[in-house]
C-alpha cells in the first residue's frame, strides 16, 4: 500500500541519517581518545583540540535530535530580535578565525516575534557558519533585519563567498549534501524543518564567485 511504502521510505531516511550520524560521531571521539592519551602522557597543550572535538559532537548530537523529534521542544515564546546580536556575539570567534566582519542593520520598532528561541538561534548559527566557511579569504557578513511585511520579519543574510551553482542550489536541503570535508550535509535541512515549522519561510540566492543571500522569512504570529 502506499502508506507501506511512505513508512519504508521513512525508516530508510532514518537509516541514512543513523549512518551519517555515527560517522560523524564517531571521527570526533577518535580524534578524542586520542588526545586524552597524549595528554595522560602529561602534555597539556591538547585541550583546545579536544574542546572543538567535543562542541562538534555536540553539534552534530543537536542536529540529529532536531530531526528525529522535531516536536521534542516545540514550546514557543514571544523573542525579541535581538537575538541575532547575542547569536553574531557567540560566533565572533569562528569568524574571526576566518577574517570574517559581521554587520548587522537592524529597522528600529520592529516587534517581538514568537517562535522557539533554541531553534531560531539553531538556524542562524547554521546559516552563519555556512557563510563564514564560504569565505576562506576573509569578507564582510551584512545581516539586515527588516520589517516590510505587516505580519512578519524578514532575516537577511548575505556573504560575498564562493556561491553556489544552479545545479547545486536545488540540491540543498537533501541530508548529506556537502562539500566541506568535516561537513555534517544536516544544516539546511534542519533549518528548512525548523523555519517551515513556525510557518515560515527560507529562500537561498546565489552566485558564483560572488556570494550567498539567505532570507528567513518569519511571522510575527503563526
Ligand atoms: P554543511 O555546512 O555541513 O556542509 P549544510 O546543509 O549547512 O551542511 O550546507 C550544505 C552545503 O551547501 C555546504 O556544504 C555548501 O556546499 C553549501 N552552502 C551552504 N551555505 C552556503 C553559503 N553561504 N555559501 C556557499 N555554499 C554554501
Ligand atoms: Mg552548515
Amino acid at each position: 500500500s502506499e502508506e507501506a511504502i511512505i513508512r519504508s521510505e521513512k525508516l530508510s531516511l532514518i537509516g541514512q541519517l543513523a549512518a551519517g550520524i555515527a560517522h560523524d560521531i564517531r571521527n570526533p571521539l577518535t580524534s578524542l581518545k586520542g588526545f586524552v592519551k597524549l595528554l595522560k602522557a602529561k602534555n597539556a597543550d591538547y585541550v583546545d583540540v579536544m574542546l572543538e572535538e567535543l562542541e562538534h559532537i555536540n553539534y552534530v548530537v543537536n542536529e540529529f535530535m532536531t530531526l528525529a523529534k522535531p516536536h521534542l521542544n516545540c514550546y514557543m515564546e514571544s523573542t525579541s530580535l535581538g537575538l541575532v546580536k547575542s547569536v553574531v556575539g557567540f560566533l565572533q570567534p569562528h569568524a574571526h578565525l576566518y577574517n570574517v566582519q559581521i554587520h548587522i542593520d537592524m529597522d528600529p520598532d520592529i516587534p517581538a516575534i514568537y517562535c522557539n528561541p533554541d531553534q531560531i538561534k539553531q538556524v542562524l548559527i547554521n546559516i552563519l557558519k555556512n557563510a563564514i566557511e564560504s569565505m576562506p579569504n576573509g569578507g564582510i557578513i551584512q545581516i539586515a533585519i527588516r520589517n516590510p511585511i505587516h505580519q512578519g520579519v524578514v532575516i537577511r543574510i548575505e556573504d560575498q563567498g564562493v556561491g553556489i551553482s544552479g545545479e547545486r542550489l536545488s540540491q540543498l536541503g537533501e541530508p548529506f549534501y556537502t562539500t566541506k570535508v568535516n561537513g555534517t550535509g544536516l544544516g539546511l535541512m534542519v533549518c528548512k524543518r525548523i523555519i517551515e515549522g513556525h510557518g515560515g519561510k527560507l529562500l537561498i540566492q546565489s552566485k558564483i564567485n560572488e556570494g550567498t543571500t539567505v532570507e528567513i522569512e518569519l511571522p510575527f504570529n503563526k
